[in-house]
């Protein structure tokens, strides 16, 4: 079996195929595992590439962390839900069980009014009704911008600003909860957003256990989180896993499958391809038989994330670990030094689409200082700051996408990665899964 793409899916397939006693090789063209999650050294500081954190719901890359030999409560920072806004919003819930404890947070949020934090809770009492499954609009009935465009016969999906304006969510409830909510968990503006992938999210984080809607941060980094975790047991298990060693063509013979690899060829009787999705089109193109994969792979549009790290002296602390501001160019502030011991290390996440990359990096870094300044009364310079801009960190999770199956027209050649198809959007859970469902069919 081989496996293409060392990043979250590739390694996910990896490490399930070797715990099912399947013998694997990865090839993975850069020098570390753990593509667009991965470490990145700057500074002799250990950064990341982009700031991620997991939800208690992700079970399947819970899973798998422990497979490989990682220790959930030892590896992470737990936060139970809490949104902040500093000082415009804020919603922590309770330790109810779940739904209680978000019903209960959104009666209690502070920076609404009361019949604002009513609205919300009838809203998320009307998704629970509905198993937060869009309805189909009744005959002659019309959603607000109702946009069926794309999706098959009969699908419902809708942008979520249709579906906010369709349940009564006015502006403020918008721009305080759904709208920093929206961008954090599919990375897409809410005016081109799945409605429908939202609700899959809120579903899982939300609606089961309390557990489900904790918000994890690791206390190390992305690639010795898993991937590095997972090449061990890969390797342990008579596997192999190549570095710095890409593929630069896939040639399906009759019965089997030949890389060309940078060190040479190698044949399998199975394939899984775990790049990102224009790496995998450029490799999948030059065959035939899966032009339509690669259609669907076309037709993804991307969105960017921005991170701007910011090494502070250590004293310099945030009032909470991750906290949110409200409509400045930092979405997300993430004190390192409560989540990983690095005192003084701060990161500022912008993610989507937006005004922010009109900026060069320095003015980008300048406005996040800026807003520290104004919002935290930090006057300290930081000693140095990263901005890592990634302008394709996820495809644009629009309503009715047509993500490429996982099987293709070759049925020993899958595909694995956060864009192919699956309830989520393009989050390491995805990926994760897609990886998951690969090994366990060419297992089966
Ligand atoms: C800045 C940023 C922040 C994010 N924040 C979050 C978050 O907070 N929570 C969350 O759940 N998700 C987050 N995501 C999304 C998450 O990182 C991705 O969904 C996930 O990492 C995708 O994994 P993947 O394995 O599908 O693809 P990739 O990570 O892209 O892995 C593909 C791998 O294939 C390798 N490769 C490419 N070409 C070849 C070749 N020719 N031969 C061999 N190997 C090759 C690459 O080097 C890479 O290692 C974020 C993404 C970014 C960029």
């Amino acid at each position: 079996m081989g496996v293409i793409g060392g990043g979250y899916a590739g390694m996910s397939a990896a490490a399930e195929l070797a715990s099912r006693g399947i013998s694997i090789t990865v090839f993975e063209s850069a020098k570390q595992l753990g593509g667009r999650a991965r470490g990145v050294m700057f500074n002799d500081t250990q950064l990341d590439n982009g700031q991620h954190l997991l939800l208690g719901c992700y079970r399947e890359t819970l899973r798998l962390i422990e497979l490989v030999g990682g220790d959930i409560e030892q590896d992470f920072l737990r936060l139970p839900l809490q949104l902040d806004l500093h000082g415009q919003f804020s919603l922590k819930a309770p330790r109810l069980p779940a739904p209680l404890h978000l019903l209960v947070a959104l009666l209690t949020a502070q920076g609404l009014t009361w019949s604002e934090r009513m609205k919300a809770a009838r809203f998320m009492l009307t998704l629970q009704r509905l198993n937060f499954t869009l309805p189909r609009p009744l005959a002659g009935e019309a959603w607000p911008v109702l946009s069926l465009s794309k999706g098959g016969e009969g699908s419902s999906d809708i942008t979520v600003s249709s579906l906010l304006a369709r349940y009564g969510q006015d502006a403020t409830l918008t721009s305080k909860l759904w709208e920093p909510l929206c961008i954090a968990a599919l990375n897409t503006p809410i005016h081109k957003a799945s409605a429908q992938v939202l609700l899959n999210v809120l579903r899982d984080a939300l609606n089961r256990t309390r557990a489900d809607s904790d918000m994890l941060l690791p206390h190390i980094d992305f690639t010795a989180l898993f991937p590095q975790r997972a090449a061990a047991y890969i390797e342990r298990n008579g596997g192999k896993v190549f570095t710095s060693c890409g593929v630069e063509a896939i040639v399906p013979n009759d019965n089997d499958i030949t890389l060309a690899a940078a060190d040479g060829t190698h044949t399998f009787s199975h394939i899984i391809c775990a790049t990102s999705p224009s790496v995998a089109a450029k490799l999948l193109r030059p065959i035939a038989a899966l032009a339509h994969s690669v259609a669907q792979i076309d037709g993804l549009q991307h969105q960017p994330i921005y991170t701007v790290y910011l090494q502070y002296p250590p004293q310099v602390r945030l009032p909470h670990p991750m906290l949110g501001l409200h409509q400045r160019f930092s979405q997300w502030l993430f004190d390192k030094g409560q989540i990983a011991g690095q005192l003084g290390l701060l990161a500022a996440v912008i993610s989507a689409e937006g005004i922010h990359q009109e900026l060069s990096q320095d003015e980008l870094a300048q406005k996040v200082i800026d807003e520290l300044r104004e919002e935290f009364g930090i006057t300290a310079t930081p000693h140095w700051f990263k901005v890592i801009a990634e302008k394709r960190a996820t495809f644009c999770c629009a309503p009715n996408l047509q993500r490429p199956s996982q099987h293709t027209a070759l049925s020993n050649l899958l595909l694995a990665g956060d864009y192919t198809a699956g309830d989520y959007p393009a989050t390491l859970e995805g990926a994760v899964m897609s990886g998951v469902k690969c090994a366990r069919s060419i297992s089966a």
